[in-house]
Order: C-alpha cells, then structure tokens, then sequence
C-alpha cells in the first residue's frame, strides 16, 4: 500500500502528486540544473518544495507554478523560502512563459517533477516556448524520456520524437525508482535536460504542416509511407525529395519530415477545412 500523506499533505492524485523523499535523487536533480544566482528559474508543480528549497537555497529569487491551492499557500508561508518565491497558483498548461522572460530580461530556466498525467501535452504547450526558454530539466515516466530521445528505426520513435526533437537536443540525465517518491509511482521514471537550439537546425514555415504530418504518418504506423501519406503526398513528390515511399513512419528522420512539412507549406492542399 502506499502511503499518501507526506509530510502532512494528503497527496491528491488528480494532480499527479507524487513527492521525492529521496535526498540523493534530489541532490542529483539539483547538481544537473545547476542554478545560479541571477538566473530566471521557474519551477513547475513544486509541491512540498524537496526541489524548491535545495534551488532556492542557492539563489535570491525563483518564480513557482502551482496549481494545487493548499500547496501555494504553504510555500507562500515558507520560512526561508516564501520571502523569495514569485507564486503563480494556476495551471502550467496556461501560462505564458514569453511574457516571464520578458519581465525577467533573459530567458528562463524552467524544471519540474512533472504530474506524469499532464506531461506530454505540457512539454508541447513549452516547446511554443523555446524562443524564450534556455533549458529544461523534467523528471518524466523513463517510457516518456526514451520516446523524446528515440530516433528512426526504433519502437520508441513517435511523434513526441520528432517534435521534441525538432525544438531541442534532449539529454537523459538520471534514472529514478518508484520508491524515490510518496506515493510510489507505478512506473520507472527519468530526469531529461531539454535545450532548446538557438537555431533550428531543420526550421518548417509552418510548424502546423509537421504536427499534421506526424500524427498522420504515426496514426497509422504500421503502413507504409504510400498508404499513410499518399493523400497529401503523390509518390512523385515522395520521390522528388528522395524519400523511400514503401518506408514506413518509424524510418523517417526530423529533417526528412521537416522537408516534408515545408513541400506541403508551399503546396497547400485544395479544399482543407
Ligand atoms: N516538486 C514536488 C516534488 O518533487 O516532490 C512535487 C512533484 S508532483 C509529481 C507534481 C506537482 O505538480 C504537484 O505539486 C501538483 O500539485 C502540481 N501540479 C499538478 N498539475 C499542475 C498544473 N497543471 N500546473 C502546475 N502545477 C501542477
């Protein structure tokens, strides 16, 4: 059984709240995002603070997200913490990242042990971002950070591969047991280091064209390229840009979808609704 309550917060599991109590995992998350003073660092879901105090130690000011309102007011009263935190009580999923940077004047520092049932979706909301963000440090399911690495040829590689990929370089830091955590979590989980590339090294013109080609091409997996995205692309242009069309989804690179994308930017489809 798990226990639920850690330090007297009944963990809600509606907002994936899973604790560290482990302070060498914790020594090690923090050693890898290494905060600096003077650095804007914002941290999502701290929750009962085990990454937000080892950061905050280090720095004069951070800024938290937290959408769960008892956990706010806690950090809000915290007492060496509250007098340097900036909280935000709302929901990461809406919040503008841009306008933070700007306030602060540099790009931001973001982390976070993530509520897992938001992740993907939240790292997507980010990578919107990545113009004012320098890095990423998330601890996610390890499923989770194997898809973000993964490349061509390999089961993991989906979708959140080549997005994610397309916006940063992505490095697996550190492995993470379930009993790390209160409660226990029923899967593995990584830390990953997200940096966004200063420049795009395959940019799109339009970024909605590679989103709607990879959920295309992966929805149907199992197909070849002919079958998956013979609608949007006739096997001469597949083979104008020198792309096997019997390959299938998994075989594909960022930059050979990148390509994809800006072929059907620059020939958009009669009758889209
Ligand atoms: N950082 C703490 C730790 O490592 O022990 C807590 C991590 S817990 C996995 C996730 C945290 O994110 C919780 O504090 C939860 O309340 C908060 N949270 C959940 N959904 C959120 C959202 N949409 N926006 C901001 N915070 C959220």
């Amino acid at each position: 059984m798990n226990n639920r309550v850690h330090q007297g917060h009944f963990a809600r599991k509606r907002f994936g709240q899973n604790f560290l109590n482990d302070q060498y995992i914790i020594d090690s998350i923090v050693s890898a995002i290494h905060p600096q003073k003077g650095e804007a660092m914002v941290e999502i879901g701290p929750g009962l603070g085990a990454l937000t105090e080892p950061v905050g130690d280090r720095l004069d000011a951070m800024t938290v997200i937290e959408l769960d309102r008892d956990l706010a007011a806690r950090l809000q009263t915290h007492p060496f913490l509250g007098p340097k935190l900036t909280i935000f009580q709302q929901d990461a999923m809406t919040f503008n990242f841009a306008e933070l940077a700007e306030q602060k004047g540099q790009p931001l520092r973001v982390f976070g042990n993530l509520p897992y049932n938001i992740s993907t979706p939240l790292m997507f909301h980010l990578f919107s971002y990545t113009g004012s963000i320098r890095d990423m440090h998330f601890m996610l399911q390890k499923e989770v950070v194997n898809r973000l690495v993964a490349g061509p040829g390999s089961k993991a590689y989906g979708r959140l591969s080549v997005m994610a990929q397309y916006y940063c370089n992505i490095i697996p830091v550190l492995e993470v047991p379930p009993e790390s955590f209160t409660p226990a979590p029923k899967v593995e989980s990584a830390v990953v280091r997200l940096v966004p590339h200063t420049t795009l090294p395959n940019p799109v013109e339009d970024i909605r064209a590679l989103s709607r080609i990879t959920t295309e091409a992966f929805g149907k997996r199992r197909k070849t390229l002919r079958n998956s995205l013979g609608h949007l692309f006739s096997l001469d242009v597949l083979n104008e840009l020198g792309i096997d069309n019997t390959l299938r989804a998994e075989n594909i690179s960022v930059a050979q979808y990148c390509q994809l994308a800006n072929w059907l930017t620059a020939h958009p489809q009669p009758q889209e609704n």
